[in-house]
């Protein structure tokens, strides 16, 4: 104090004091008597000038449990200066308890020797700057989590602005409610500025934000492009969108997305505008399409999506739409998807089964197919040990090798064992192959392949070895005899024998013709194999035909051909081979009925076709074996005949007549005879 100037008295200062504007109050003593307080102080506390001389807690009861009391105690006592900005305090105004918020300092004022003589208090009631600042900080937040508003907000401000600026005109006639709407006006362009600045900051984030999400969509490595939802146009649309739809940039701009791709309208317009409506986004997979790209329409698929963006009121904004072209995907699909198909009929087509073992288990797998081949029901659970136990004794341990091997050696296996199938049918000859599958670890995981039944092919191959030795071993008979008699010849040729000499020309003569019938056979089968039998087609009478053939068996004199029927009827046929059928026919009955003394022709006419047949009176043939006289190499048990053949005489016959479009056949009884037949066509 003593370094104010000796003419201000303390009087005076109170004084001052008292008509400053700041808040102003002195308070000493530990009970803190108000020692003065200006009108602005007594105003702030709402209270009168009795409030003065009397200790603080008397005159402000209600500021029994703030922190003040405590504070002022704590600046008297410490003498350090306590300040603070929009504090709030409770005080009592016209007998109501109301907050108040002060910016307020507590400042200890010292006496020469540092004691605190008493606590200078001041106080700006900030109230009304505190709660229009918190009033805008809500606005803020309000402003910054509704941007889109905000922008609607401006919008509907201007417009307002506008509405308000012809209202203005309209009322001009009442001049108190032009100054009232021109006050309410001023207040709104003032919060409009308010709103408009906070909109700048906002905007700036949004712009920041726009950026960083155009980036993206820049960058996406799918397609995107954005759509206004309410007039379609196209708002923004990336790089790899526009080689989806395969269109320059140009054309999207200033364009409905119908406008730039027209040719997707007709069935994707109705989809977006559901979405649009519905607000429920569309994906779509592998849609095929057909889409003009540079001018060029190609048929692509594509996987995209339409994504309603909406506003804070849930409605639709805007369709982004993502979209990635997976035509090559779904090609590269659809071919393995025929390869694979094609493999399957070529499996089934070659009545090919799969197997596959999971080594793990023991579980094995198998097509229906091979559950047909092994006598297995349909679906019936099988492990590869039970199948194992099905293969024939003998071939096991091959088949079990052979696995074995394929994993060791990861190469394929081929395999043909034969196996007694579960449903207790006859054994069948199996042509398995195989492959071995590992896992990441190079452990076998399983092992999978065909298999296909080749029972038949097994007894073929087998009828076919006898055929080669039986041709053999009837070549060497003949050759054996002409051979024979080339030697005795060859003895006698200085000084041949008049009685011998024609009976071994004779033998030689019937060995050649032995020879001759079986390679003349052979050659027809071989020709037969290569589908090398053509036919030369003349008109002939078959009576005459059959009344110049077989002259051998004539001239031997053991058996009568006796022609019957028709012996008119002509046909239409290859003359020479179906001369060669009936000696066949006539040939058989002399080895296999020799004691037949007659054998019968007959012809007749049954609607088209002419019926020829030749008939014996000898043995007959067993019932059983009818129905395979015809096939290849099939004779029945020969021995007893010297001069059976190869197998082939009925088989060539029969291809003769399929081949003239006739039929053949037989009708045998044991004992009785035998009745060879054929028809041709008229
Ligand atoms: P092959 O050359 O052995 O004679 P084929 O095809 O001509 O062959 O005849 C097949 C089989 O039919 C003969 O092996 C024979 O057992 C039987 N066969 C053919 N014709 C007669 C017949 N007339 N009487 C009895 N068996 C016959």
């Amino acid at each position: 104090m003593s370094n104010y100037p000796s003419h201000f008295s303390s009087d005076l200062l109170l004084t001052i004091l008292s008509q400053a504007k700041t808040a102003t109050a002195i308070h000493s003593t530990d009970d803190m008597i108000i020692e003065t307080a200006n009108d602005a102080m007594i105003a702030v506390w709402g209270k009168d000038k009795s409030v003065i001389g009397k200790p603080i807690e008397e005159a402000l009861p209600e500021l029994k449990g703030q922190p003040f009391l405590g504070l002022l105690q704590s600046v008297l006592h410490t003498g350090q200066t306590i300040a603070g900005t929009d504090t709030m305090a409770e005080l009592m105004v016209d007998g109501e308890l109301k907050p108040f918020y002060f910016d307020f300092e507590y400042r200890a004022i010292k006496n020469d020797a540092g004691e605190v003589i008493c606590v200078l208090h001041t106080a700006t009631d900030v109230t009304a700057r505190y709660l229009s600042r918190r009033r805008e900080i809500e606005l803020e937040s309000e402003l910054q989590a509704a941007n889109e508003e905000l922008a609607a907000t401006n919008e509907e401000l201007a417009a307002a602005n506008e509405e308000l600026a012809a209202a203005n005109e309209e009322m001009s006639s009442s001049n108190e409610e032009l100054a009232s709407t021109l006050e309410e006006l001023t207040v709104t362009n003032e919060e409009l500025a308010e709103s408009q600045e906070i909109l700048q900051t906002l905007n700036y984030n949004l712009a920041e934000s726009e950026a960083r999400f155009r980036a993206v969509v820049t960058q996406a490595p799918v397609g995107v492009c954005i759509i206004r939802a309410h007039d379609l146009m196209i708002q923004d649309v990336n790089d790899a969108y526009l080689k989806v739809v395969g269109k320059e940039r140009a054309a999207m701009h200033n364009r409905t997305i119908w406008q730039a791709v027209p040719e997707a309208a007709a069935a994707y317009a109705p989809i977006m505008n559901k979405v649009i409506n519905t607000g429920v986004s569309f994906s779509a997979t592998e849609h095929e399409l057909q889409l003009v790209r540079n001018g060029v329409i190609q048929s692509v698929f594509v996987n995209f999506v339409y994504e309603p963006v909406r506003f804070d009121d849930n409605s639709v904004k805007a369709i982004m739409v993502v979209a990635v072209d997976v035509t090559e995907q779904v090609e590269a699909r659809r071919q393995i998807e025929a390869a694979e198909e094609m493999l399957r009929l070529a499996i089934d087509s070659a009545n090919m089964g799969t197997w596959m073992v999971d080594l793990a288990t023991d579980k094995l797998t198998i097509s229906e197919q091979a559950e047909k081949i092994h006598g297995v029901a349909h679906g019936a659970a099988m492990t590869f040990t039970a199948a194992l136990n099905l293969i024939a004794p003998e071939h096991v341990e091959k088949v079990g090798n052979a696995i074995e091997q394929a994993i060791k050696t990861k190469n394929s296996f081929e395999t043909e064992y034969i196996i007694n199938p579960l449903d207790g049918s006859k054994p069948r000859w199996l042509k398995a192959t195989g492959k071995a599958y590992y896992d990441d670890q190079d452990k076998p995981v399983s092992v999978s392949g065909t298999m296909i039944d080749i029972t038949e092919s097994k007894a073929y191959d087998q009828q076919k070895d006898d055929f080669i030795s039986i041709a053999s071993h009837e070549l060497k008979t003949p050759v054996t005899s002409l051979k024979a008699a080339l030697q005795l010849l060859d003895r006698m040729k200085a000084n041949p024998s008049p009685q011998v000499l024609p009976k071994l020309i004779e033998q030689s003569n019937r060995s050649m013709d032995k020879i001759s019938t079986l390679i003349e056979d052979l050659l027809n089968l071989s020709r037969m194999n290569e589908g090398q039998l053509k036919l030369d087609k003349t008109k002939f009478t078959i009576a005459d035909m059959l009344n110049q053939c077989c002259n051998h068996v004539r001239v031997a004199g053991k058996h009568e051909l006796i022609l019957q029927g028709d012996e008119q009827l002509e046909v239409m046929a290859d003359e020479h081979r179906v001369d060669q059928v009936i000696v066949n026919m006539v040939n058989n009955a002399v080895k296999y009925a020799p004691n037949s003394k007659q054998i019968f022709f007959n012809v007749e006419k049954i609607d088209n076709m002419a019926r020829i047949s030749v008939r014996d009176t000898g043995p007959g043939i067993a019932p059983d074996k009818l129905a395979h006289l015809f096939e290849r190499y099939y004779r029945t048990d020969a021995s007893g005949y010297q001069n059976s053949g190869l197998g082939l005489g009925l088989y060539i016959s029969a291809e003769i007549i399929r081949k003239h479009g006739g039929e053949i056949g037989v009708d045998s009884e044991l004992g009785k005879g035998s009745t060879f037949w054929f028809t041709l066509p008229l």
